[in-house]
């Protein structure tokens, strides 16, 4: 009598597997192309989709930390920029100066000033002065190695760098209309459901159909804990969903209509929709610099590359969420702390948002990374609110780990064996969250967006 036959699960074999297209992973997947390894991508959406962490027009780019270590980490990153940049033909850092100014500034200052890297402090006269479009009191700042990243073209060029060395990945189910299906060698739209490391390949299940692997890199952004749970690996964090604002330029006035913006002091406001001179509104929109305000409410904005929309946010100002249940409309209690922010920060803008977007952080305890490998398993999260900076750096380090043989770490041991990041397991590896070896003092977050 014939058997019945068994449906077969598809199965694609490759090298690396790579889950999540957001900056980590598109990063791994290019280091991993580069170096001429065979790595496929899935995702469970289309990449620049809304409810991860990647998607919008601009992040920014900027050395200033007050710690000097994440500001030699930063100027790593900056190099691994200009690579892309080149390997793609295209400018995706529009370098643009930065004023840092708040509670925080003297640390930023000495952390900059340690690692050796250029910056200039001035008194707010001068700086508003030489930037009339952000309005501040005290000292300031001023970071000349900053720069706006054009994030959704960094996302396009390194999933068109990565594609033609990737392997095709397993076909999409049909695809929702936030999901395309598989380009080159990104499978979109296939959710990742289990993982199976038996010391030889991890078998990564997917709804699609299996995908056995050597190694998998594990860049799910906030849905990383819960994936690897069910391997038995443990990685503590915790999501919030943040809110940012577009803003326009404040429309001008006839000349004596209005008070001028710039002659409003810090920390009071310009009145909604208040129209401000012409002459000082033109000069106050034009080249205008990032600002963080570094310490305290954490407030930070930044031009739009190639638009005269202003972007404003509030560093962990928003609240926890569960990442599967994103409720994406506009937060009134978040919009009304920004536009505070936006009406003492930048005179020569609307405070009133003609956009409102939300994006989803991805947490660790302390705000510092979590790079490490566990068997052929290896993760890279937690990026914190801080991480498209550092993309290309965290894939080269991703990357390493999962390419290297001795960079394993045996899932039976507590605490880490091996320098596979040299210098930064202690800081960045999951050892640091084991009993007896506590998040560091102060807890988060170092660092702003
Ligand atoms: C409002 C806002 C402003 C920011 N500003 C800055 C800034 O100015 N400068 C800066 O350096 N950083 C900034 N950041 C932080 C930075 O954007 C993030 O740290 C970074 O984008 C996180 O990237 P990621 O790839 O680790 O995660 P994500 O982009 O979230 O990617 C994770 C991916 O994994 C996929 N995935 C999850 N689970 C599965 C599964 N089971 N199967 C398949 N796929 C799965 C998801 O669909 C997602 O695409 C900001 C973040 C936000 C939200």
């Amino acid at each position: 009598m014939p058997r019945p036959s068994v449906p077969r699960r598809p199965v694609v074999r490759t090298e690396f597997a790579v889950v999540g297209a957001g900056i980590t992973g598109l990063s791994v997947a290019w280091a991993l192309a580069r170096r001429g390894r065979e790595v496929a991508v899935l995702d469970r959406a289309a990449v620049g989709h809304h409810a991860g962490g990647s998607h919008g027009a601009c992040r920014i780019f900027r050395l200033g930390y007050d710690d000097p270590g994440y500001v030699g980490l930063a100027a790593r990153a900056r190099g691994l920029w200009g690579e892309l940049e080149e390997a793609c033909g295209e400018r995706l850092l529009h370098p643009t100066p930065q004023l840092t100014f708040g509670p925080k500034l003297a640390q930023v200052r000495a952390a900059m000033l340690a690692a050796g890297a250029a910056c200039e402090m001035l008194p707010a006269a001068e700086a508003m002065a030489r930037y009339p479009g952000v309005s501040v009191t005290g000292e300031v700042l001023v970071e000349p190695a900053s720069a706006v990243i054009a994030a959704d073209r960094a996302l396009a060029a390194l999933a068109a760098l990565a594609a033609p060395a990737a392997l095709a990945a397993p076909a999409a189910p049909a695809a929702p209309a936030d999901r395309a299906g598989p380009a080159g060698g990104i499978g979109a739209g296939v959710p990742v459901t289990s993982l199976a490391d038996d010391g030889r390949r991890v078998v990564v299940g997917t709804t699609a159909g299996d995908v056995e692997a050597r190694r998998v890199v594990v860049c799910a952004g906030p849905w990383t804990a819960g994936l690897l749970a069910a391997g038995g690996i443990t990685v503590p964090g915790s999501a919030t969903l943040e809110q940012v604002a577009y803003l326009a330029p404040a429309a001008a006035a006839a000349p004596g209509s209005a008070s001028p913006a710039s002659a409003v002091p810090a920390g009071s406001t310009v009145p909604a929709g208040s129209a401000v001179p012409a002459r000082s509104a033109a000069a106050q929109q034009r080249g205008m610099p990032i600002f963080v305000h570094y310490g305290g409410e954490f407030a930070y904005g930044l031009p739009v590359p190639g638009s005269d929309r202003y972007k404003v946010g509030i560093h962990h100002g928003g609240p926890p969420v569960d990442p599967d249940r994103q409720d994406q409309a506009a937060d009134p209690a978040l919009g009304s702390r920004i536009e505070r922010a936006a009406r003492t920060f930048l005179p020569g803008f609307d405070p009133r948002p003609v956009r409102v977007e939300r994006c989803v952080y991805d947490n660790s305890p302390d705000a510092d990374f979590i790079v490490d490998r566990i068997g052929n398993v290896v993760i890279g999260c937690g990026t914190s609110g801080h991480g498209f900076k550092f993309g290309p750096l965290l894939g080269e380090w991703l990357a390493a780990l999962a390419a290297d043989a001795a960079g394993q770490r045996d899932r039976r041991r507590a605490a880490p064996s091996s320098g596979a990041i040299p210098g930064h397991q202690r800081r960045f590896g999951l050892g640091r969250f084991s009993a007896g070896n506590p998040p560091r003092a102060g807890g988060r977050p170092t660092g702003s967006a």
